[in-house]
């Protein structure tokens, strides 16, 4: 097979520190363990998100200075405006700060207490709007994506059948709006193909409910598409795009992610009536329609990302370096969930750490001993990030227990993807040494983000030599 190698050139660089085990050791105490409190420059190979860590190019810096910064009727809107409308297909866009300003809209616009929004899995901060307004949300995605061992080619597919359950349940007049996310970030990155997207839409349509996507990582979703669904292999990314947006009547979108900047975001949709209210409602919250947040020239280097995102060679890449680092880890035994998805390894810890038990964090174990290993910083997603239930205050324990390592776009070459490999293998070989978790403090809140752990004192090693 040949080797491809990355589909830019570095112009400007940005010098790495690594510290030694002492001094790692010295900053993980001090951030409790939890990776979110570690300082940056402590930091060798940060694969804590993928979110806002994106590198700009030539263009997009350039970009910058063109920046319009009017407080309103900004050149650089409707620059914005223009780009969405050209690659989504959608008539109104309003801006915001980043993604979870258009959830926050959104939700309070679409949302009456009782209500019940059906998504293929939650992500935390959608969840968290939906609840804040009196929502419900009930996971409709396929039993599959579950499964960190089911090997399917369209893991975030929405189940059909859980769907209208719930609308035959309910009533479609309690569901505002499907939220349909592109890839699904919880599941590991998993895509949902265009003909589950096309049964989906029309089986709201025939009940009169919305679709709304979490458009995050929509481009990636393309890709697997163009990769994996019959028919697409020789359809430009931006075809697909376009396609996939027609499934729906609205989105919400974080910049910080596919759209290849540092922060920003938009809400966008059809329905002429609910971009009245969220243009009142904008003003409250972000800023004038024109803006949202948003600089003049974030704007500007939002929409040349869009369309530096949808380049087939770049997209092409980016998934493949994300599948580079996993096929190393899988060709050394070390679980991950799989399929490999669209922007994150993400690390079996249950299997992982079999010896430790859920309460003892497992994932938050491994994130903290892999920062002791070699200073890469990657993320918990499992007890910790699922929190607790709203009525017993038990944890809630998810299905998948995982450390996600997430590849920011255009950031690490794939000789740092090797060091991540060499580092995890490593840990995997010694394993039954890692030791579980206990919470010192819990946040009432996301309490992943500032939870404080210290080590569990036994080791709890069944058979240690
Ligand atoms: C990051 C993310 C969001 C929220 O976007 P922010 O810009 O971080 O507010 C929403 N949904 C998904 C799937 C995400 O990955």
């Amino acid at each position: 097979m040949r080797r491809t190698a990355e589909p830019y050139k570095i112009k400007a660089v940005e010098p790495l520190t690594m510290l030694n085990r002492g001094e790692r050791e010295e900053a993980l105490k001090r951030a409790g363990y939890n990776t979110f409190l570690l300082d940056s420059e402590d930091v060798y190979i940060d694969l804590l998100t993928d979110s806002g860590t994106n590198a700009m190019s030539d263009k997009q810096w350039g970009a910058l200075m063109m920046g319009d910064e009017a407080y309103a009727g900004s050149k650089s809107w409707y620059k914005l405006e223009r780009a969405v409308q050209d690659l989504f297909g959608y008539d109104y866009v309003i801006p915001t700060h980043q993604g979870r300003g258009a959830e926050n809209l959104l939700s309070q616009m679409k949302i009456q207490p009782g209500d019940y929004i059906p998504g293929n899995m939650y992500f935390t901060t959608t969840r968290a709007h939906q609840e804040m307004n009196g929502g419900t949300f009930v996971d409709v995605i396929i039993d599959e994506a579950h499964d960190p061992s089911a090997e399917l080619d369209f893991k975030g597919n929405v189940d059909l059948v859980k769907l209208e359950e719930l609308i035959d349940e309910v009533g479609a007049d309690k569901i505002p709006y499907v939220c349909v996310a592109v890839t699904v970030n919880m599941a590991g990155g998993q895509p949902v193909s265009l003909a589950n997207l096309k049964e989906t839409y029309t089986l709201c349509q025939e009940h009169g409910i919305d679709v709304m996507f979490d458009a995050t990582r929509c481009v990636e979703n393309a890709y697997f598409i163009q990769e994996r669904e019959e028919g697409q292999q020789n359809r430009p990314i931006k075809d697909i795009v376009r396609d996939m947006f027609k499934f729906s009547d609205g989105c919400t979108m974080s910049g910080k992610k596919d759209p290849l900047v540092n922060i920003g975001g938009f809400l966008a949709m059809n329905d002429f009536e609910l971009y009245t209210r969220a243009r009142e409602l904008v003003v409250v919250y972000e800023g004038m329609p024109s803006y949202g947040g948003m600089a003049g020239r974030d704007m500007e280097a939002m929409a040349q990302g869009m369309y530096e995102s949808i380049d087939d060679a770049y997209i092409e890449h980016r998934i493949k370096q994300v599948r580079y680092l996993g096929e190393q880890l899988m060709e050394a035994g070390v679980p991950v969930v799989r399929p490999i998805g669209g922007h994150a390894v993400y690390l079996d810890a249950k299997a992982f750490l079999s010896h430790l038990d859920r309460e003892m964090f497992p994932s938050q174990s491994l994130a903290a001993a892999l920062y002791l290993d070699s200073g890469v910083r990657s993320m918990e997603r499992g007890i910790v990030s699922a929190g607790r239930n709203k009525e017993t205050c038990e944890h809630n324990v998810p299905k998948l227990e995982m450390v996600r390592l997430t590849i920011p776009r255009r950031v690490y070459t794939n000789s740092h993807m090797d060091v991540v490999a060499d580092s995890v293998i490593n840990l995997y070989n010694k394993r039954e040494q890692i030791k579980g978790l206990s919470m010192d403090y819990e946040p009432p809140t996301l309490r992943f983000f500032n939870a404080r752990f210290s080590p569990l004192k036994s080791t709890l090693i069944a058979n240690e030599a």
